[in-house]
């Protein structure tokens, strides 16, 4: 896996502090209100449970799979809901994770169908932005670290399933991609 990387762009050490003062501001900001952590799955598992351990205040998780790319496409086609058919957020206060907020697709699909389905408040939070010519469809409330526009793997970000358990933000060489 090792010589599949050609760059690491973001450490773990990098990540862990960064995380560790978003969670502080996120704790703040819903210090008064009892919220529902919305983790996009599957990018944003390791993010999320890094997370959550540094908030310390009365909240719920509830995953939403969603589907953006397939395969080895690295190209997005819009966002998909998958999993659950059905949910409940009426009322709630809704904070959704993702991994990296890239066209901003995803995220505005999700916020949509939470707006629908009655949230209270929708706030989001990504751990990556990708800086790009044209302004995101839709922009994080909280963002961890904004990259080049670069594919990305590692920290739960994957190419084609793997390179999840990168402990980095690492961009791969041409030859891992094919
Ligand atoms: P958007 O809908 O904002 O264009 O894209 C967001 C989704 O696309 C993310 O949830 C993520 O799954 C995927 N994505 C976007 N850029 C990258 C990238 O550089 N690497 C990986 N692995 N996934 C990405
Ligand atoms: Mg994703």
């Amino acid at each position: 896996m090792q010589q599949d990387i050609r760059e690491i762009l973001i450490d773990r050490y990098a990540i862990q502090a960064r995380i560790f003062r978003m969670a502080q501001e996120i704790g703040e900001a819903y210090k008064d209100r009892e919220f529902l952590l919305m983790p996009l799955l599957t990018g944003s598992i390791i993010f999320v449970a890094d997370l959550v351990r540094h908030l310390p205040v009365r909240m719920k998780i509830d995953v939403l799979a969603v589907s953006s790319y397939r395969g080895k496409v690295t190209v997005n086609e819009g966002a998909r809901v998958l999993y659950p058919t059905t949910f409940d957020v009426t009322g709630k206060h809704v904070l959704v994770i993702d991994d990296i907020l890239d066209s901003g697709r995803t995220l505005m699909t999700v916020t949509e169908l939470l707006k629908q389905q009655g949230a209270a408040s929708i706030k989001t939070c990504v751990l990556l932005k990708k800086k790009l010519p044209i302004k995101p469809a839709i922009d994080a409330d909280w963002v961890g670290f904004e990259i080049p526009d670069e594919f990305v793997v590692g920290y739960g970000l994957d190419f084609n399933g793997y390179y999840r358990n990168l402990p980095d933000i690492a961009v791969l060489h041409k030859h891992a991609m094919q």
